[in-house]
């Protein structure tokens, strides 16, 4: 009898023992990058988890002071953009690294993704500050035009410079995935295999929940409601781009913060466009590229990207998606009857 009382508690605490092992979420919630940034880390250690999910935000907040354009902080972007033709600003190595991928970007979206709109992107108001309620002048906006445009910055060996004065770099549209980006990278050395890191939406998945995919919910761009559904297995970064997350009413019309550089005034071809894509970076920018350009131009430059997939909401509120998106999104029924 005694002997089996024994055995059952051995059974016992080696259950308790495994249990205690047992992967679960780990969850933190911060708000910076102008968001809420939201940490899940699905793993059995939770010591390791919130160090991790520590450090990962750091390294984001590190991004948010490298790049902000607004506050206190100083660093090299807003040297760069207070500095005059004739000077020569060294950009930080990041901040260096991530124009050179912004103009990649803009050749790759012929124009539509463009760094260089800081000026205008100021005049419109969306970021920082009160929101506005009426747009600005025709005149005002080809003011802003003038000001902007990537032929207008030159790489030199010493450094960066402008030709013209009142130029100035906006990251607004990729810094975020970048953020996201380097807290994965924080995971990664900290040996974890199973993280979300959402930054309001925009999302980069670490391996998969257990045995199971994380599934990630696409906003209606006018419902408050899901479109749909993807689920993933796999390191990804889901990132969208839309007319309803900044904007305001002006008789009748909506104005929002994604400018078209050609026209320096809201894009009007879409509603919003998901990007998928192995980086939060290229994700960010791709989003919002393919939501000034064409959606045929779009399709054409996604279908050619490897790993890169892409859904449109149009202003039409019609869905299109590319080849591999179609296989992967699950539409809602809300969706459905539109
Ligand atoms: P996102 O929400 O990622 O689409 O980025 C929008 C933000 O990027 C805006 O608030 C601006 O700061 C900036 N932006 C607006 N239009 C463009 C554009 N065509 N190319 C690059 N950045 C833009
Ligand atoms: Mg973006």
């Amino acid at each position: 009898m005694f002997r089996y009382i024994v055995l059952l508690g051995f059974i016992l605490l080696g259950v308790s023992a495994c249990s205690s092992q047992q992967s679960q979420d780990f969850k933190e919630t911060r708000f910076m990058l102008g968001t809420i940034v939201e940490f899940t880390v699905y793993d059995a250690n939770e010591t390791l988890a919130l160090k991790a999910i520590q450090q990962a935000a750091a390294a984001m907040q590190a991004v948010e002071d490298e790049f902000t354009t607004y506050g206190q902080v100083f660093n090299t972007v807003k040297a760069f953009n207070q500095a005059q033709p004739t000077e020569v600003i060294q950009l930080a190595p990041d901040v260096e690294a991530l124009l050179l991928q912004a103009i990649n970007i803009h050749e790759q979206t012929l124009g539509a993704f463009d760094p260089t709109l800081g000026e205008l992107n100021q005049l419109w108001g969306f970021s920082g500050g009160q929101p506005p309620t009426t747009p600005p002048s025709k005149q005002k906006i080809s003011h802003g035009l003038h000001y902007s445009g990537v032929e207008n910055i030159r790489h030199l060996n010493k450094g960066w410079t402008k030709k013209i004065a009142g130029l100035q770099l906006d990251f607004g549209a990729i810094a975020k995935g970048l953020a996201i980006d380097k807290g994965i990278e924080v995971f990664k050395q900290y040996g974890l295999e199973h993280a979300i890191i959402n930054a309001g939406g925009d999302i980069r998945v670490l391996g998969n929940h257990g045995l199971q995919p994380w599934r990630i919910g696409i906003r209606h761009p006018r419902q408050a409601t899901a479109l749909g559904w993807i689920e993933v297995g796999q390191d990804l970064s889901v990132v969208t781009s839309g007319d309803y997350e900044r904007f305001y009413m002006y008789r009748g019309q909506r104005y929002h913060h994604i400018l078209d550089p050609k026209t320096g005034e809201p894009a009007t071809q879409n509603m919003s466009v998901t990007v998928i894509a192995e980086t939060a970076t290229v994700a960010d920018a791709l989003s919002t590229g393919l939501f000034v350009l064409g959606q045929k131009q779009g399709m054409d430059l996604v279908e050619k990207m490897a790993g890169v997939e892409a859904l449109w909401v149009g202003k039409d509120q019609k869905i299109r998606m590319s080849s591999g998106m179609k296989t992967i999104f699950h539409i809602s029924d809300v969706a459905h009857k539109k």
